[in-house]
Formats: structure tokens, sequence, C-alpha cells
């Protein structure tokens, strides 16, 4: 069945420039989701950020600025209004593949009531042991929003044909996940936040609160699935969207 695959930057990260492995005091990041089309349906790769960040008030966003982080985001950018760009209506999504639950992954859930997330079993079981999901910052608020949820344990393909495969990749958070995309585009594979940026694949900086040894297993692992044409598209890499976008944002 033919796939095709769009990107949506739902907003701006803000950050010291080291808590991205990245130069610089402060830098600016985009938060990307992504979309998969199908003849039967629409899935997404993550669901971006909660539209009630459009205000500066929302209450975590007060909690983020006490550890130096912001997010900026406006009404044109939401979830909701990057599908409608797409001519897809929110309400419609299938099924949400979350790469983990960080509010700017799973933040936009609320905008898409009846998907079925996707989600691997220990990431999702971190989310409701108290310490750990405080450790990593996990918050129910923006995930525990009465979805159908699929656990899944390890490798597994989505629509049983090949052309779109979840990878662990865990580290950033217990039960981090990435996913390989293969179509008439090229071979994508959606690293989500196993690596920010090009440049930690070199430098190897990582979050302080992640698991770093069990985040350079999975970068390597990612890394060797590499093909001679694979795209490998970063979990928040200012380059990637910049001028060229890395993946269609728009309808031809
Ligand atoms: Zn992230």
């Amino acid at each position: 069945m033919s796939l095709r695959l769009f990107g949506c930057v739902c907003g701006q990260f803000h950050s010291p420039g080291a808590g991205m492995g990245m130069a610089g005091d402060r830098v600016a990041v985009p938060i990307p989701f992504y979309v998969i089309e199908r003849p039967d349906g629409v899935t997404l790769f993550d669901a971006g950020l909660p539209a009630g960040m459009c205000d500066p008030e929302e209450s975590y966003l007060k909690v983020l600025r006490t550890l130096d982080l912001d997010v900026t985001m406006d009404a044109g950018t939401t979830v909701a209004r990057c599908l409608e760009r797409l001519d897809i209506d929110p309400a419609k999504v299938r099924q949400v593949v979350l790469s983990h639950l960080h509010f700017d992954h799973a933040g936009g859930l609320a905008e898409l009531p009846n998907a079925t997330l996707v989600v691997q079993r220990r990431e999702w079981e971190a989310g409701f042991e108290p310490e750990v999901a405080s450790q990593y910052g996990l918050r129910k608020r923006y995930f525990d929003l009465g979805h159908e949820v699929r656990l899944i344990d390890g490798e597994h393909d989505l629509f049983g044909d090949g052309s779109a495969v979840c990878v662990p990749s865990f580290g950033h958070t217990p039960g981090h996940q990435s996913l390989r995309v293969r179509n008439d585009q090229g071979d994508h594979i959606l690293v989500g936040d196993a690596c920010y940026n090009c440049q930690v694949v070199e430098n190897r900086i990582f979050p302080e609160f992640s698991d770093h040894d069990a985040m350079n297993r999975s970068l390597d692992g990612l890394l060797t699935l590499r093909e001679a044409d694979t795209v490998m598209v970063f979990g928040h890499d200012p380059d990637q969207w910049a001028d060229k976008p890395v993946l269609p944002i728009a309808r031809a």
C-alpha cells in the first residue's frame, strides 16, 4: 500500500546550548512531529506540543522556566492546525506512535481524540511509576487521557509490510523508540530524541537526566541500520528544518 511521509514543526524549544549538545549559550530548536498517510488512514509519529502552551502562562511552562528552559508556539502551529494545513482531520488520525512520553512529543494527544497510541510497554509503565516518571520528566497530564493504548515490546512492524518499523532506542527515557519508514521517498529513520541533532552523533553529549550508556548503545544501533541513502531525521535539529526541510511539509 502506498505511503506518504510529511514533517510538521509545531513550536520551538529554548535551552542552554549544552542541554541540546550544541554550541552557544542559548539555542532555539524545532519541535517536529511526522505524518504517515496511507489510503487506509493516517498515523502520526509523535504528537508535538500541548495546544495549551500557546498561552505563555501555561503551568508547566512556568516549571520549565525555573530550569532555564522555555517553549514558544503560536495558535497557527498546534498539531490540529498543522494537520488541517495538510487537509487532514485531526479526529480521523487512527494511531499515534509515540517515541516517548515527554510533553513535546505526547503533548498534542488531546487534539487527537480517536487515535490509538502505540508505545513501548516499558515507556508506558515508566510513566506510571512516580519515581521514574519524575526522574525522566514524564507528565501524566499530557499522555494519560483515556486513549486506547497498544503496548509493544521491542521491534514492531506497524503495517505488516516493512514500510514502517518501530525500533527500540532506550536511554533518553526508559522505553524510547525510533521509527524506520521506507517508501518511494526513500529510507528515513525518524530518530526521535535518541539523538537531538547531527552534532550529537559525534559529540555524544546527552541530556543529564538520561541513561548515557543506554543512549550510546541505542545510537550505535541506529547508526548500524543506515544504508547508503538512509536519511536520519534527528529529534530537534535546527538545520534539518531550516531552508530545505528534510521532509515535505506541504502537499506538492
Ligand atoms: Zn524532545
